[in-house]
């Protein structure tokens, strides 16, 4: 059995010793588990060892487990992709999304956000390797969406996410952390304090380079049998 309590116990010693390593405040990086295609019997065992904050990609699958732990005080984020047709689940049943990459997105989740919530909390997904494969808006398009989405009643656009592609090598994983977070950071947006960066491959560098959640899956509960 993968040893979930002591997993959890592990990530966050790693969590604040890149803190102390890195020169980061003491307590400024969030711990996501990213529990998609994990059982909910996983998410009660993290949750038993303090973990509140939990991930998921695909919108079906989160709710069949929100539906399970509807006792259990969890904070919910989406960080999968998001079809049109899932806007309206999202928008009722998180309390954060990461992976906003158009406006249209956007638009939908703040129409549907349900009044008696309150505004739901946007990171914008940053291509950032120039990946055609992956989602997210190129660089260059992120002044414009920030400003548009900003714009919108229900939602509070908080920062951005990035998925880089896979490096093994430390100062190569934090290349693309530092161009983000220095372009971000030039835009002086006072409402943009959140940088969603870092999985279980690459939570130092993501940490090194402003990181404040980091959103773990594999280090947590095991590899996964797809995604
Ligand atoms: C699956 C996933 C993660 C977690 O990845 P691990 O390598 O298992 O830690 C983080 N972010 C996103 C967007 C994911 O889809």
């Amino acid at each position: 059995m993968f040893a979930i309590a002591q997993q959890i116990v592990s990530v966050r010693t790693q969590i604040r010793q890149a803190e102390i390593d890195f020169e980061r405040l003491p307590g400024s990086v969030r711990l996501l588990a990213v529990s998609k295609t994990k059982p909910s019997s996983d998410i009660i065992l993290a949750y038993l060892s303090g973990q509140r904050h939990f991930a998921e990609s695909y919108a079906q699958e989160a709710r069949s487990k929100q539906q399970e732990l509807g006792a259990y005080n969890i904070t919910w984020h989406f960080i999968g992709p998001i079809q049109s047709n899932k806007t309206k689940l999202i928008a009722r049943h998180f309390a954060w999304v990461h992976s906003v990459d158009r406006f249209k997105i956007a638009q939908r989740l703040s129409e549907q956000r349900p009044a008696n919530l309150p505004a739901l909390n946007i990171c914008l997904q940053v291509n950032i390797s120039h990946e055609s494969s992956k989602s997210g808006i190129a660089l260059n398009d992120l002044p414009e969406l920030i400003d548009a989405v900003n714009a919108l009643p229900n939602l509070r656009l908080r920062g951005v996410m990035a998925v880089p592609a896979p490096q093994s090598d430390f100062s190569l994983q934090r290349e693309p952390y530092r161009l983000l977070y220095k372009a971000v950071s030039e835009l002086r947006h006072p409402n943009l304090d959140t940088f969603s960066f870092g999985m279980s491959n690459d939570l130092n560098a993501a940490i090194a380079e402003g990181s404040t959640m980091v959103r773990i899956g594999t280090s947590l509960f095991g590899t996964r049998q797809y995604s």
